[in-house]
């Protein structure tokens, strides 16, 4: 098989038009062309006049080997490659060995779950929130009904942080053995749309994701797999091994159990700050991580349809268009669009009571009126909160609360109209472009609850963004606040067999630990880390 890749077609071409290119560009006659898939598709929009779609092409040919001697030294010419997954060890038949534990049931915890529970080791997965249509309920009714459930919501339960999401699935981490691929795979099995295999930039939104944790949630536990909801891990029971090394001996359960478990993965999400508190007194190696702050941004889906596909814009093949703008401002700080949702809607997306946090999602249709965007600016540790591991919680806790007060303490979120935020003066009114958030959206000034250095960034980059793509820059763009949970405030070290730095057994895994960032790279790491789990443990095993 071979993958032919950067193949450009027009938006609206014929199946016979791609077989022909697809001959063509390899230069064979076109019955030489035995079979050929799609492996991926994205477009290239940057001649607006003339956008293409991008094909990557896994064909079978007559006579390979002369058709890739023909092309030596061609890049977009090469063998397919073997994206096959491969478990690096299996449990014996009826494993009745210790059973590996993982904490949250986000993608990095499924993902590891379901990895261990292939391999037949039989899982126990803990998880504080309820599972999913529980869940979905609650999570609701902090946006109808302004009631936040503090162990069940946007950020808490079966699903995590992803589950009302935009459901975007890709990401920009470096993937030699097509783990991602094998995160898509299981998704689909689950019931996400086969095309996310193939489009270049997936998305499954909201919906769908509730069904497919809930079918993921049956394969593990068909396969001896157990779950513990509404339970909370309080705290990390730590002994000592017989080298004198810190090893974990078990978990302290919020049903006041002890669970005894020596090897467990630690995936619990950027929100788990009591959970980040417990490991620090624990003792375990625990250190502050640049994140970024911020506000969501509004604008009409039809200006950025324009903006990025000119007279393309509506073309069902491309649908709603997303962006990604980035400026390094003049007094040294990042500012950049960050979990870009077209077609979809600000979502509270709090965790604790008395703070107010925003995030995005959308439906698989992405048919919503108004596009939002996280407009954020870099932080790091070392400039912005200094003071230990856990001083960028503390951070975030700040602003969030100085949110809440802003919106009116009762869980709306503050907005302003782009031009008063430049302005310097607060809201009285929105204007033609109405704001998703749900409970609402209290019209006041963004800088009562922002960073100065934050304020000025945005100042200084929302002109240059509105000069890059006609229109952001609108009067009545609408900002909503404040957007902190951006990424994980910490990283939860851990050293080259993917065990905390110095607590044996402890697996930190995922967005919380500092490993990732999104589903993708969350329900990847949780693959890598549940491989090192098994074959930590099964090594031991086969030895004694
Ligand atoms: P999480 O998904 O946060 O899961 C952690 C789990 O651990 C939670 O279920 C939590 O309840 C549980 N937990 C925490 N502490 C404990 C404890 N002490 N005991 C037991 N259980 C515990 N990313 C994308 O790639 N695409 C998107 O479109 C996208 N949209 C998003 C929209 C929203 C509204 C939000 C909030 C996030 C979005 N993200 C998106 C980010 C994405 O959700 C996260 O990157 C991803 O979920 C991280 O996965 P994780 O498994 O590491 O952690």
């Amino acid at each position: 098989m071979l993958r032919l890749t950067e193949l450009k077609l027009p938006l609206d071409h014929t199946s016979a038009e791609l077989e022909a290119a697809i001959a063509e560009r390899l230069e064979i006659e076109p019955a030489a062309l035995l079979r050929y898939s799609v492996a991926k598709r994205g477009n290239d929009a940057r001649r607006k006049s003339a956008i293409k779609l991008v094909y990557a092409i896994d064909a079978s040919v007559a006579d390979e080997a002369a058709v890739l001697a023909r092309h030596v030294g061609d890049v977009h010419v090469r063998p397919s490659p073997d994206t096959s997954y491969r478990f690096p060890v299996m449990a014996p038949e009826g494993w009745q060995g210790p059973r590996p534990v993982v904490i949250g049931a986000g993608p990095c915890g499924l993902l590891a779950a379901l990895i261990l529970a292939q391999m037949g080791l039989k899982p126990i997965i803990v998880e504080r929130g309820k599972a999913v249509r529980a869940r979905t309920k609650d999570t609701w009714g902090l946006w109808r009904r302004s009631e936040l459930t503090p162990e069940s919501n946007v950020q808490f339960g079966e699903g995590g942080a992803g589950t009302f999401s935009d459901g975007k699935l890709y990401s920009r981490i470096k993937d030699p053995r097509h783990l991602g691929r094998k995160v898509l795979t299981e998704f689909v099995k689950a019931g996400a749309p086969p095309e996310i295999l193939t489009e270049a930039h997936p998305h499954v939104g909201t919906f769908r994701l509730v069904t497919m944790v809930m079918s993921i949630r049956e394969t593990i536990e068909a396969l001896g797999g157990e779950y513990r909801f509404e339970t909370r891990v309080e705290d990390f029971v730590i002994g000592k091994d017989d080298k004198g090394e810190r090893q974990l001996e078990g978990l302290l359960l919020s049903n006041g159990e002890v669970l005894p478990a020596k090897r467990v993965i630690m995936a619990v999400g950027h929100s788990a700050r009591d959970t980040f508190a417990v490991l620090h007194a624990a003792g375990v190696h625990i250190e502050a991580k640049p994140f970024a702050v911020g506000v969501r941004i509004e604008h009409p889906q039809r200006l950025v349809d324009v903006a990025r596909y000119g007279p393309g814009a509506g073309h069902p093949i491309l649908g709603p268009a997303a962006y990604s703008l980035a400026h390094q401002t003049s007094l040294g700080r990042s500012v950049y669009s960050f979990c870009m949702c077209p077609g979809g809607r600000v979502v509270a997306a709090a965790s604790e009571p008395g703070r107010v946090v925003t995030n995005g999602m959308s439906q698989y249709s992405r048919a919503e009126f108004n596009a939002n965007s996280g407009l954020v600016v870099d932080i790091t540790p070392e400039r912005d909160y200094p003071g230990g591991p856990l001083a960028g919680v503390a951070f975030q806790r700040k602003w969030e609360e100085l949110a809440y007060v802003a919106g009116g303490s009762n869980y709306r979120a503050p907005g302003q109209r782009l031009e008063d935020f430049l302005g310097g003066r607060p809201s009285t009114s929105f204007g033609s472009i109405t704001p998703s958030y749900q409970p609402g959206v209290t019209p006041t000034d963004l800088a009562q609850c922002l960073p100065d250095f934050a304020v000025a960034a945005m100042r200084e980059a929302l002109p240059v963004f509105g000069r890059q793509m006609p229109g952001y820059d609108h009067p009545d763009v609408v900002l909503t606040g404040v957007e902190t949970r951006t990424s994980s405030p910490v990283r939860i070290t851990r050293g080259g067999d993917l065990q905390s730095l110095n607590t044996h057994g402890l697996y930190p895994a995922g967005e919380g630990a500092g490993y990732a960032g999104g589903i993708l790279s969350a329900a990847v790491d949780g693959i890598r880390v549940a491989e090192a789990l098994a074959q930590d443990l099964l090594g031991q095993s086969a030895a004694a």
